[in-house]
């Protein structure tokens, strides 16, 4: 199957009550163990991708033809679609040229009269090119790719301005960061999650910073109108844990060990396993053709 956006994958995933996965890539390794896992469990996915992936995988052509050509190689019939993730104005767009199925436009940083403005003209560049669109008001906490979010809490009114531009998806704080949750972080502020979903209607919502939000919250967020969940750190802890383990046990020692093949393999096993986890939690797998 060819890449396709968001868009039904959200309405199912909303219709259906769980939410798919997003999973950042960085490389051929990561794309492999995720795809891979997506076919094996019947599973829809998003492959996300930050700006600061593309630039190390050198541009968005590059991984916009990786993720076609290895949908192919690998014979993936799940649905698969590929998103810019936390993307600029100048990012956003550029991903929409390079053949990215959906994208993230963060003008979270902005003034909301910004916000709505660069938002809306995104939504018209990527709708006439097919692809989704994922909004966000209210930063979220933590370091992506350098900016530091303080984790605000969206305001529902202002999610409702965005939302009536014809997004496909929307990102709203509710107390969620990126990386790795503090020890005496507050969890995930719920009455806020209720009240945007109130002012949102059916608006797909998306949960970033889903490494170590515990599953009962997670649950919940998914009975209140979350359709997408994004995980990225977990993946690179558990690749960089296989990958240690690979090489204290001193296996890149022996005979031809050091192969990055074979070097990099327990580390794919562990993104798939992690993949496997969450889409387990997500109530995803069996729903690619549903
Ligand atoms: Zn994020």
């Amino acid at each position: 199957m060819p890449l396709v956006n968001a868009k039904e994958m959200m309405r199912k995933a909303r219709e259906g009550h769980y939410a798919v996965g997003a999973f950042n890539i960085n490389n051929l390794e990561w794309t492999k163990a995720i795809l891979a896992t997506a076919q094996e469990l019947n599973a829809p996915v998003i492959l996300g991708v930050s700006e600061g992936a593309n630039k190390y995988m050198t541009g968005y052509e590059v991984v916009a033809s990786m993720v076609k050509a290895m949908i192919k190689s690998m014979n993936i019939t799940v649905p698969v679609a590929l998103h810019l993730d936390h993307g600029s104005y100048e990012g956003a767009k550029k991903a929409l040229e390079a053949g990215y199925s959906s994208v993230m436009f963060d003008g979270s940083h902005y003034s909301i009269e910004e916000n709505i403005e660069k938002t809306k003209e995104i939504v018209e560049i990527a709708h006439s090119l097919g692809a989704t669109v994922e909004a966000e008001v209210g930063s979220i906490g933590g370091e992506e790719d350098g900016v530091i979010g303080r984790g605000e809490v969206a305001d529902p009114t202002q999610c409702k301005m965005i939302s009536d531009l014809g997004i496909d998806m929307l990102a709203a704080g509710i107390g969620n960061i990126h990386g790795q949750y503090p020890a005496n972080w507050q969890g995930l502020d719920f009455e806020a999650l209720d009240a945007i979903k109130a002012a949102c209607g059916d608006m797909p919502l998306v949960l970033h910073g889903g490494t170590g939000i515990p599953e009962d919250m997670i649950k919940k967020a998914i009975s209140l109108g979350v359709c997408k969940i994004n995980v990225n750190t977990e993946c690179q802890l558990y690749f960089a844990e296989a990958t240690r383990k690979y090489i204290e046990a001193g296996k890149d020692l022996e005979k031809k060990g050091f192969d990055p093949r074979k070097l990099l393999a327990p580390g794919v096993e562990g993104i798939k396993e992690i993949v496997k986890i969450k889409m387990e939690m997500f109530g995803c797998i069996g729903k690619a053709g549903e």
